[in-house]
């Protein structure tokens, strides 16, 4: 039986999968089974911001699985130890927990402010993500997520992005803490202003809430800062990270700041978290983004993709946005079948809601693939693939 019929008639069904089988990969490209070659800019959802098959990732990976994969935190252990030296210094946090997604590091950081604050609600953005399990669920926005499993974990509010005024009015004295991301990614690639971050901050402080910020798709260099907190000066109480930050293996973390005060021994834990295998690769990654000066290269080629997509000039494109190279095109139609269209013309990229292109392209990529993904995307949206007209 074929790759795909053997995959489609195992899994649960809860993807939507598109008709190609990939196998291999090399910096930002691609490889199917065919040995056609792709640009990726779906960068495995935002995790493959060094790229595929890192030498120094890889390298990372079988030095440790051959020294010790596993060890839980009731031992110390010496690749535990410097990540979570270099990862808090980096982030300028004192304190770190380790887990292993971000919808964990996600509850992590609501199950510490509740610890902290000893107060329940939770106050998040309209068109925010955080994640798929109860808690995380909870916070996150789109009803297509949330409605099937309702109820869901009680005291949660929603408040508009970028409006410091609705924010103001969804806090109260019972608000443990407010969790923002600094770009929308999931929501349709919309960044935070500098005075609602910033504002969001001060209320926080105001009303004795701590300020969680969620860096699951922009942190390490993604927006051409390290954390994306960074742009604005921003000193959050918890930032939860994941996605790329153990280049491709499944880790998370929570940052915790000062204000978060001490945390009780035994009231939260993870079997895999903090395993020296995830925590040998984050150390490679951290050393390689470094090394590479992988923040800086984004925020350059960051800005030169988005002046070149702002140059399309098509009239299907209603506006492009992001920040370093977390870019969304912004479309009249659906993108479902631009989406199938790029494929077709060698680019891999993501959708954000039903008509954002959503662009997270490797970190390492080359400028004249972004040259070869611009010019797919001008192909493509010469083309009339409305299916039933413009969307609102
Ligand atoms: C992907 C994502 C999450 C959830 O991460 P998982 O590892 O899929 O649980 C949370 N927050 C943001 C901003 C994300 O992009």
């Amino acid at each position: 039986m074929d790759i795909k019929s053997l995959e489609s008639q195992h899994t649960s069904g809860v993807y939507a999968k598109r008709d190609v089988v990939i196998v291999r990969g090399k910096g930002a490209l691609l490889y199917d089974d065919q040995g056609r070659e792709y640009i990726d800019c779906v960068g495995g959802q935002g995790v493959a911001n060094l790229g595929h098959a890192h030498p120094a990732v890889a390298a990372a990976i079988a030095r440790q699985a051959e020294t010790l994969i596993t060890c839980p935190e009731m031992f110390y252990n010496d690749q535990r130890a410097e990540l979570a030296a270099r990862l808090c210094a980096l982030a300028g946090m004192p304190r770190l927990f380790l887990c292993n997604s971000g919808a964990e590091s996600i509850e992590a950081a609501f199950k510490f402010s509740r610890l902290a604050t000893r107060r329940t609600k939770i106050v998040a953005a309209m068109r925010g993500f955080h994640g798929r399990t109860f808690g995380a669920l909870s916070a996150t926005w789109n009803k297509k997520y949330r409605e099937p499993f309702e109820p869901l974990v009680p005291g949660f509010v929603h408040a508009p992005y970028n409006n410091l005024e609705r924010l103001a009015q969804a806090m109260d004295g019972e608000t443990a803490a407010v969790v923002l991301e600094v770009v929308q990614g999931e929501g349709g690639v919309y960044p935070g202003s500098a005075d609602y971050l910033l504002g969001a901050q001060r209320l926080c402080r105001q009303a004795g809430a701590l300020l969680i910020i969620d860096e699951v798709q922009t942190g390490f260099g993604r927006t051409g800062r390290t954390f994306a907190f960074q742009h604005h000066g921003l000193e959050p109480d918890l930032v939860c990270v994941a996605k790329s930050l153990a280049g491709g293996l499944p880790m998370g973390a929570v940052l915790i700041g000062e204000r978060v005060g001490e945390i009780p021994t035994g009231s939260h834990g993870s079997t895999f978290g903090g395993n020296p295998l995830a925590c040998a690769a984050a150390l490679a990654v951290l050393q390689t983004l470094d090394r590479e000066r992988l923040p800086q290269r984004a925020a350059e080629l960051g800005a030169y993709l988005m002046e070149r997509l702002k140059g399309l000039d098509s009239p299907r494109v209603r506006e492009v946005r992001g920040l370093g190279l977390m870019v969304g095109v912004e479309i009249r139609q659906k993108v479902a079948p631009y989406l199938q269209a790029l494929m077709e013309r060698g680019v891999l990229a993501l959708a954000a809601g039903l008509t954002v292109i959503r662009l997270l392209p490797p970190l390492v990529i080359e400028q004249q693939q972004l040259d070869r993904v611009v010019e797919a995307l001008a192909e493509v949206l010469a083309l009339d693939l409305s299916e039933g007209g413009e969307v609102e």
